[in-house]
């Protein structure tokens, strides 16, 4: 295949996999660099203080086991009764992560006035794992401390945490899985069905609801370079068509890295006022990342599944930990409840293999079911230890908020220094606003010959090569992997740099390897 053709058909993959092949040919870079995957979204840092508390409740909870069975490697179960005078007993207040959780113990029955033994009953059997998750949406004190934690971060002083019902689940990954085919199984979302998606987005948003088992038609919302990734009044505008269900958004967006400002909130205010039975699915796994950050869910909570995740700001893709979250009083419930009657009875002989009253069974209960395919609700959920991670980032996050909120700054600086020198190496000035995260750059290659050069060598490029061209030399030739913007559903040229994977000096090394290639281009232009 000669290069053209191979390029051709790469752009048909999607967008991490094209990352992928990328990686293969920086493996064998003609510079002999090693590699710098500027591609991936993972963090390179993690959270240490939730992590270690784990591994002490695991001590704890082994001690605790003993106490009732002991045969060499064979232990029993844990006790109630004044379990957490024995914690406290077995804890060393003079040590930071020991101390940490003492601190979370008087929070937790200060703040929600839990009884101290049930709830440490509840995290030592939750990080031992000797049971299943019951109840299986989530495990009962647990719950009250991811709703403070959301409530905390992403709901700028809106109080919604005693309204919220949480169902916790493997990353933000299976919670947008899970979503996608509840409602579709509920009848919410049929194929056909208009829906508006804010591009570009996270690829699975594009990619999912055109699956043969979904076939809705995606309406975009197009946000571009020339507003920052700003998305504009007239793009929302025009959810207000009354054929579009639902609307999907990434918020701060990937890889727009933009967050909604206060104007865009009271659009999104206004559209439910006038279409009340439009559902917002609002993913806002990177919402800590910006000051005074608000959610969509804050807004409009009766509309809105929210989305999070604990993967970016704790470092902790490895774990699978996020969660669905969604208000006690929803629309969800209510268009379920209005479907005609040959689809109620179809979804109550459904769930009636599970509740008593399978037409009052909550939409967020529903999707807990459908996850394990309706028969096997009884062992569904999140895995206990998995719950207890998220319990403790949390926890960690509630019990710093206090004091300055270090961690979460912490992570700020770490992506904003990356960006500002991938910036300053590129010769080309940085979005200064509020709203963006930086935890994705997005780069016009375009806009950067044009700048650099000029317009005519602008026009070589867009006219000689495939857009995948460039991606492909840069990892050819210098070992630098970026994402190809365009499987984001961004304009063509457009690449996203990550500044959550490399280490902080690597981002001039990248700026260096573009301005190259861009140079490479150039001599190829002046010379044909
Ligand atoms: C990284 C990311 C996630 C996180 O997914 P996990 O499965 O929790 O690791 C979710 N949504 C978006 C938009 C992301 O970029």
């Amino acid at each position: 295949m000669d290069q053209k053709k191979l390029e051709q058909s790469t752009e048909q993959l999607g967008a991490f996999e094209i990352s992928e092949a990328m990686l293969e040919l920086a493996q064998h870079n003609e510079k002999n660099n090693s590699v710098l995957d500027a591609g991936r979204g993972n963090p390179n840092w993690i959270n240490t203080k939730a992590r270690l508390a784990f591994a002490r409740l695991i001590e704890f909870g082994v001690a605790e086991s003993r106490r009732t069975i002991l045969q060499g490697d064979l232990a029993g179960y844990t006790i109630l009764d004044n379990i957490s005078t024995r914690f406290a007993k077995f804890l060393d207040n003079g040590d930071a992560v020991d101390n940490f959780l003492l601190e979370s113990l008087e929070f937790v029955a200060n703040k929600f006035n839990i009884n101290r033994d049930e709830f440490v009953k509840e995290i030592t059997d939750g990080v031992i794992g000797n049971n299943y998750p019951v109840p299986s949406r989530v495990l009962k004190h647990s719950e009250k401390i991811l709703n403070a934690y959301l409530q905390s971060t992403l709901y700028n002083g809106v109080d919604l945490a005693d309204k919220t019902h949480i169902f916790p689940t493997e990353g933000g990954s299976a919670a947008i899985v899970y979503i996608f085919n509840s409602l579709r199984v509920n009848h919410l979302l049929n194929p056909g069905d208009k829906i508006a998606v804010s591009t570009p987005i996270f690829t699975p948003y594009l990619q999912i609801p055109v699956l043969n088992e979904y076939e809705m038609v995606e309406v975009d919302l197009t946000s571009s370079a020339k507003y920052n990734w700003k998305i504009q009044p007239d793009e929302l505008a025009k959810v207000s068509d009354p054929d579009i269900k639902a609307l999907f958004l990434v918020n701060p967006s990937n890889p727009g890295s933009m967050a909604l400002n206060e104007h865009s909130l009271k659009q999104i205010e206004q559209l439910i006022a006038n279409n009340p039975d439009l559902i917002i699915i609002t993913d806002d796994v990177y919402g800590t990342f910006v000051d005074n950050f608000q959610s969509v869910y804050s807004v409009v909570p009766k509309n809105t599944l929210l989305v999070y995740s604990y993967s970016k700001l704790f470092g902790a893709t490895g774990w699978r930990v996020g969660m669905i979250a969604a208000h006690e009083d929803n629309v969800f419930d209510r268009l379920i409840s209005q479907l005609p009657q040959h689809q109620r009875a179809e979804l109550d002989a459904r769930y009636a293999l599970n509740v008593l009253a399978p037409a009052e069974m909550n939409f967020i209960d529903r999707i807990v079911a459908d996850s394990r395919a309706v028969g096997l609700y009884h062992t569904a959920g999140l895995s206990t230890p998995q719950q207890l991670m998220e319990v403790l980032f949390s926890l960690n996050y509630l019990l710093e908020a206090d004091n300055g909120d270090y961690y979460v700054e912490a992570s700020k600086a770490i992506v904003a220094k990356r960006y500002a020198a991938l910036f300053t190496n590129l010769g080309i000035s940085t979005n200064i606003s509020p709203y963006n995260s930086k935890y994705y750059a997005l780069i016009d290659i375009y806009q950067l010959a044009e700048q650099r050069y000029d317009k005519g060598f602008r026009a070589f490029l867009v006219e000689n090569f495939e857009q995948i061209d460039f991606l492909y030399k840069l990892s050819k030739k210098s070992g630098v992997v970026v994402m190809d913007g365009a499987g984001f559903g961004a304009a063509e040229g457009i690449i996203r740099v990550s500044e959550a994977n490399l280490p902080d000096d690597a981002y001039s090394q990248v700026a260096t390897a573009i301005l190259d290639l861009l140079a490479d281009y150039n001599y190829q232009y002046k010379h044909n």
